[in-house]
């Protein structure tokens, strides 16, 4: 157990990363009331879906109920092109393996099940933290017939794009971009987003802007944008009854979310500006201590959404972790992230550990995980000891952890955070 440091806790909360309003949200909030478009139509919507194209560079958008909605129907709307429409009461996916970034929150791979198809965990790289052209490029060897990519940009630091799309690109895979937790970055000069053939923002609570929940879609294709938008609400057909003749969902993003979506964007610049400032400020603060930031390459303009550190190998004490808790011994010159994380949480700030890689998790353990070393199975210590294969998610994973990054954290508080840290190290 962590015994407690001297220093005071934090009145309020110090969250990772939590809502920050600028009053306009209500504007068009209220305008959605007083013109009674309570509804998933409206001029919130329409407005947000222009302002995205316009960000990101997309030629069309489609505003959802959230980022896994837009992650499903664009996961549904790949295996449709790939491998027909589905047959009623079947998946997209049926039968079907999937290669998916692995270190990533569920939400990415998860509608890949929804469609019945089989996630194959492709191991993270050091320098992005993202998905490894080189164990994708492993993995396409070893399954020839996969056509279908699903990566996402972690923290929102943009991934390895030209190597992986030049692997995807090889051997004719489309790919699924989720960008939900980078929008707004760069990687060399372009937005996340458009280096898919079809991608994910989200606007959930705690990303960099947000409708308090929400999503979209974004394609530069306009017979797919339609389908989208078809899916997402309820599959009508064109006729006076309700007609179907194709899956539907209710997917669509509400009016008055889509309001507060829209008071947010002006302030997206101002959001990342903050971030970057909270990352460069852990990076002086923490300066000498055996840790790194997590890594930025010099072709991308990340979103700085979360700071996340890494303790150097040889300064980890020993930690073990269950499937729900964790415990460490505690040893001078050495810290852990769940010791990192006790003395975070003692001074009432929130950290978090890194997204525990899908390959490890239990309900996706027996799945396919491919490493760049050669071809890995769930997070097995023996097949890893076996061949020397190096599983770089679990390394994150252990060694890893994500900073409070909140935009209202004070630069005083956040030196307060630093102490504390610097402390574990004593
Ligand atoms: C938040 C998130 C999602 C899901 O977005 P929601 O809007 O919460 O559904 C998907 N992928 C990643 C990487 C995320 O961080």
């Amino acid at each position: 157990m962590f015994k407690g440091t001297e220093i005071k806790p934090f009145e309020n909360k110090i969250w990772l990363a939590s809502p920050t309003m600028h009053g306009e949200e209500l504007k068009y909030m209220q305008e959605a009331y007083e013109t009674n478009w309570m509804s998933t139509v409206g001029a919130n919507i329409n407005e947000v879906e222009k302002i995205t194209c316009e960000k990101i560079g997309c030629s069309y958008a489609v505003a959802l109920a959230s980022g896994t909605a837009a992650l499903h129907l664009a996961i549904k709307l790949a295996g449709e092109r790939l491998y027909g429409q589905p047959k009623a009461n079947h998946g997209a996916l049926e039968g079907h393996k999937v290669f998916c970034s692995d270190m990533t929150f569920d939400a990415t791979v998860n509608p890949v099940a929804y469609e019945g198809g089989e996630a194959v965990f492709i191991d993270t790289e050091y320098d992005t933290w993202n998905m490894d052209p080189v164990a994708l490029e492993k993995a396409f060897e070893i399954y020839p017939d996969v056509t279908l990519v699903v990566m996402a940009h972690l923290y929102g630091t943009p991934g390895k794009v030209d190597e992986l799309r030049a692997v995807c690109d090889k051997h004719g895979a489309l790919v699924v971009e989720d960008a939900a937790e980078s929008l707004g970055a760069t990687y060399k000069g372009v937005q996340t987003g458009m280096f898919g053939d079809y991608a994910a923002i989200s606007f959930n609570g705690n990303k960099i802007i947000t409708g308090s929940s929400g999503g979209m879609f974004l394609t530069n294709n306009k017979e797919d944008a339609n389908i989208v938008r078809k899916w997402s609400t309820q599959s009508r057909e064109d006729a006076a009854w309700y007609q179907h003749e194709e899956m539907g969902y209710n997917y669509r993003m509400s009016n008055v979310i889509a309001g507060v979506v829209r008071g947010q964007y002006p302030y997206l610049e101002e959001h990342i500006a903050q971030k970057k400032a909270i990352y460069e400020r852990y990076k002086e603060g923490l300066k000498g201590l055996p840790i790194k930031m997590n890594p930025i390459e010099d072709y991308a303009e990340p979103n700085y959404w979360l700071s996340c550190m890494i303790l150097d190998k040889h300064a980890m004490c020993k930690q073990v972790r269950g499937e729900k808790d964790a415990l460490y011994i505690t040893e001078s010159g050495k810290s852990c992230p769940t010791e990192i994380l006790e003395a975070i949480a003692s001074i009432n700030a929130e950290g978090r550990p890194i997204w525990k890689p899908m390959h490890m998790q239990p309900m996706y353990r027996t799945n396919a995980f491919v490493t760049a070393s050669g071809n890995g199975r769930a997070g097995s210590n023996a097949y890893i000891q076996e061949t020397g294969a190096v599983d770089i998610g679990a390394d994150i994973f252990e060694r890893g952890l994500c900073l409070p990054s909140d935009n209202k954290m004070t630069s005083e508080q956040q030196d307060v955070i630093i102490t504390v840290i610097r402390k574990c190290f004593e």
